[in-house]
């Protein structure tokens, strides 16, 4: 039987999975994601073979955190100090000898959701909020490049803020008011002193205003049609979260039409199965 290889490797954990000729995952392996880049490669190509089994691969796709170059497939994801300047593509290929695909994890979760997650709009901009932030924007299903194949980083932007603890923010990018600092896992913890899953309703309140006016920026710089948001922020929030952010971004909204805002359909699986997406 053909196999599609998908990777998901975090900064925390790295998920591998095989899937069928339908997408339908058949075994999955994950691990916690080491400090040496040797261990997590030999991690990796065993549970390659563990979910592979007997099975031919046909290709495999694989999520990271940025910066990389996606057309060499080489990569040095941020928080992942001991990754650097690896050329996983090179590596795998030669390995496996099947076709690899690397993407920045925003736009490979943003694949999945709209492959496996039931989006047909032409204008689709995927959010994840979980350790930091990011997004991936697909026109009629492809993904947006920048200058040079750069990422857009929607979460580095600026907006009109509230905070009970406005000195705490602070952006790990080096900037003073990015989106990212006030809505992802680890800018709440750095204002708030503790992780999203402890934050009180007053909390949450200020989390979801300031998503909605980065909503707000996005829907009118880019007009898509779906806003869909994952990752664990995202997910543990809930649907009351991302409905109080869609309020305040219609309330402030008035030249385009709002969006569709909607909680990822595939939680934490999304960038794991847009790797496999990938592989197809
Ligand atoms: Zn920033």
């Amino acid at each position: 039987m053909a196999v599609y290889i998908g990777l998901d490797i975090g900064g925390t954990k790295i998920m591998v999975a095989s899937a069928d000729r339908g997408g339908n995952i058949l075994r999955r392996e994950r691990t916690a994601t080491s400090t040496s880049l040797e261990e997590d490669l030999t991690n990796i190509n065993s549970m390659i073979a563990e979910v592979a089994k007997e099975d031919k691969i046909m290709g495999m796709g694989a999520a990271i955190g940025g910066p990389l170059d996606w057309e060499q497939g080489i990569v040095s994801p941020l928080h992942q100090p001991a990754w650097r300047n690896v050329p996983l593509k090179a590596i795998m290929e030669e390995k496996w000898g099947c076709p690899f695909h690397v993407d920045v994890d925003t736009n490979v979760a943003a694949l999945g959701e709209y492959r496996w997650g039931g989006v047909s709009a032409k204008r689709f901009l995927y959010l994840t909020l979980s350790t930091g932030m990011g997004g991936g924007l697909l026109i009629n299903g492809e993904i947006y490049r920048g200058q040079n194949g750069a990422h857009p980083e929607v979460g580095h932007q600026s907006i009109p803020f509230q905070s009970s603890n406005s000195l705490a923010v602070q952006c790990e990018c080096g900037a003073p008011d990015c989106l990212e600092a006030l809505v992802s896992g680890n800018g709440i913890r750095r204002i708030y002193g503790k992780p999203a899953e402890e934050l009180a309703a007053k909390e949450w309140d200020e989390v979801s205003y300031n998503l909605g006016q980065g909503l707000r920026n996005m829907a009118v710089l880019y007009v898509p049609d779906i806003i869909r948001i994952g990752g664990g922020v995202a997910v543990g929030g809930g649907n009351n979260f991302i409905q109080a952010a869609k309020t305040v971004m219609e309330e402030h909204l008035k030249l385009v039409p709002a969006p569709q805002v909607e909680l990822s359909y595939l939680g934490y699986d999304t960038a794991l199965r847009g790797a496999i997406a990938m592989a197809f």
